[in-house]
């Protein structure tokens, strides 16, 4: 049905004036990366297959400002979308997000074709797109909508993500000045989204799309000591990666996948600027990867690599034992390597590697292998999501929603350990109260004093980054009204003022329910 449009001798034209691609199904069916998910069922394809064709029709008279036809944008979307590992119904709704626009298509139309979930999928995106960067207070409403649908259903923003991404894959095509504004939204919104979910890779191109148009000096200077640095790098990396892989080999001990990454630029860009533009400091420009299939294997590899190679001293990291607050888990090491220089190893297993790339997509479409452990995981990741929506419900002046969502949730910067050393993340400006409350309400609402370090402490003492927290427990102790104002997330504040409310004296039934959040 797609193959044959009335407009075939115009865009035949085109195509030939400025060469574009012409995108088909096939391309999106091929975009699916990762083997451990569920390839497409037959089911998934015709739904994909469905939006394709009237996507197709319903856009067939119609280019960009580029020239290029506008269902190249919905298939370059629809590709995104598939390469983060999303589910089908994601991608039909990704070849279908602009198609509410304006109204141009009837929302009952889509949902007779498509079904309420895909409908209720467009309408997100459409909801999303519709506030446009215009000075801060724009700003505010734009975050404020992107937290909202967050918590309703993550697929939006990953799919308003994956549609923003084609956008500022094409800012050649845009007006001079609009460019720099959408380049500089892209970082500040998208791209830091993207990492708030856990998707370092779409965070990455998000970035590295935006970086030449926000910034166009720095990325020059950047780029080209990113190239003059990388060559030798790189020959280096490559004949230790022989050595290793035949050495691995030898002892027969089971590699999924062994190649190198390249340190992607906006990234090296923020880490030259916190080292005085020293690219010496900077270890892992070209990094060796090794995934291997469970985590005694990562350790067996390091004793490897280490027996081969000197390490350097003080730059083996053990991200397994200790994960980086984000969750982000592998080994780090870097050696000598006998030629002068030095270079960085990560050995991680596959399911390490899957979450650091796709994050909550990564473990959102586990059908009928999904493994508890898996399970827990994504519900204590998509836990915060659950705190937005309450928030939601709960503060009605927009304004004052939209801060504490900032400050809660964008913000976090505090990360702090429990006395087993697992990573709990905080705002800043969190006290140990909201530490107790984030371990357990009942904790919390049992609290009578805290160990920061070892020492004991005051209920009002604000967190530091890594402290050791460990909470002490009576079975007598129960909050007071003192306690609203040591606390600072509204997760902890709401259980102490729903506790007062329930048990407290006529006095504090009075007073916390005059205290805002
Ligand atoms: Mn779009």
């Amino acid at each position: 049905m797609f193959g044959k449009q009335p407009q075939e001798k115009e865009e035949t034209k085109l195509r030939q004036d400025r060469s574009f691609l012409t995108l088909s199904l096939a391309d999106i069916f091929k975009a699916k990366e990762s083997s451990s998910l569920n390839f497409w069922s037959e089911e998934d394809k015709e739904l994909i297959k469905r939006a394709f064709n009237f996507a197709a029709e319903f856009y067939k008279n119609e280019v960009r400002k580029s020239g290029e036809p506008y269902l190249n944008h919905c298939v370059f979307t629809a590709i995104n979308i598939a390469k983060q590992n999303m589910d089908a119904e994601s991608v039909a709704a990704g070849l279908l997000h602009d198609t509410l626009e304006d109204e141009k298509a009837d929302s009952e139309k889509i949902k007779k074709l498509f079904g309420k979930d895909i409908l209720f999928l467009i309408a997100g995106v459409t909801q999303l797109k519709k506030i446009k960067y215009q000075g801060v207070e724009r700003h505010v409403e734009s975050m404020r909508k992107f937290f909202i649908a967050i918590a309703k259903d993550i697929r939006v923003v990953v799919i308003r993500l994956c549609d923003r991404l084609h956008n500022v894959s094409t800012l050649e095509y845009v007006r001079e000045d609009k460019r720099k504004r959408i380049a500089l939204e892209t970082l500040e919104i998208h791209a830091r989204l993207a990492d708030r979910i856990g998707m370092g890779k779409l965070k990455a191109q998000l970035e590295d799309k935006s970086f030449p148009y926000a910034y166009p000096e720095d990325y020059q200077k950047v780029k080209e000591m990113f190239n003059s640095d990388r060559n030798y790098s790189e020959q280096y990396l490559l004949k230790v990666l022989k050595k290793v892989k035949e050495e691995l080999n030898f002892t027969k001990i089971k590699v999924l996948n062994i190649d190198h990454r390249l340190k992607h630029l906006y990234s090296l860009y923020e880490k030259l600027k916190k080292n005085n533009w020293d690219i010496q400091k900077i270890y892992d420009i070209v990094a060796m990867r090794i995934i291997v299939p469970d985590i005694a294997t990562c350790y067996q590899v390091l004793g490897i690599i280490h027996s081969l190679y000197k390490p350097v001293a003080g730059r083996f990291k053990d991200y397994i034992a200790l994960p980086k607050p984000n969750g982000y888990q592998s080994l780090h090491t870097t050696v000598f390597n006998g030629m002068g220089g030095t270079t960085e190893v990560q050995i991680r297993t596959k399911d390490m590697h899957e979450e650091a790339e796709y994050g909550i997509a990564s473990h959102l479409f586990y059908k009928e292998q999904a493994k508890s452990k898996k399970i827990k995981t994504t519900k204590n990741k998509i836990a915060w999501t659950k705190d937005l929506l309450k928030m939601q419900n709960h503060i009605k002046d927009s304004t004052k929603l939209f801060e504490n969502l900032k400050r809660e949730f964008l913000d976090r910067k505090i990360f702090v350990h429990t006395p087993k050393g697992d990573v709990i993340e905080f705002p800043n400006g969190a006290s140990v109260i909201d530490f107790a409350y984030a371990v357990h309400s009942d904790l919390g609402q049992h609290m009578a004093g805290a160990m920061v370090n070892g020492k004991l402490s005051s209920l009002d003492t604000r967190l530091k980054n890594g402290d050791i927290i460990e909470i002490i427990k009576k079975e007598n102790a129960k909050p007071t009204r003192k306690w609203i104002e040591y606390a600072f997330t509204s997760q902890a504040k709401r259980h102490i003022k729903n506790y007062l409310k329930e048990h407290g004296s006529v006095l504090d039934r009075l007073l916390s329910n005059k205290i805002s959040d």
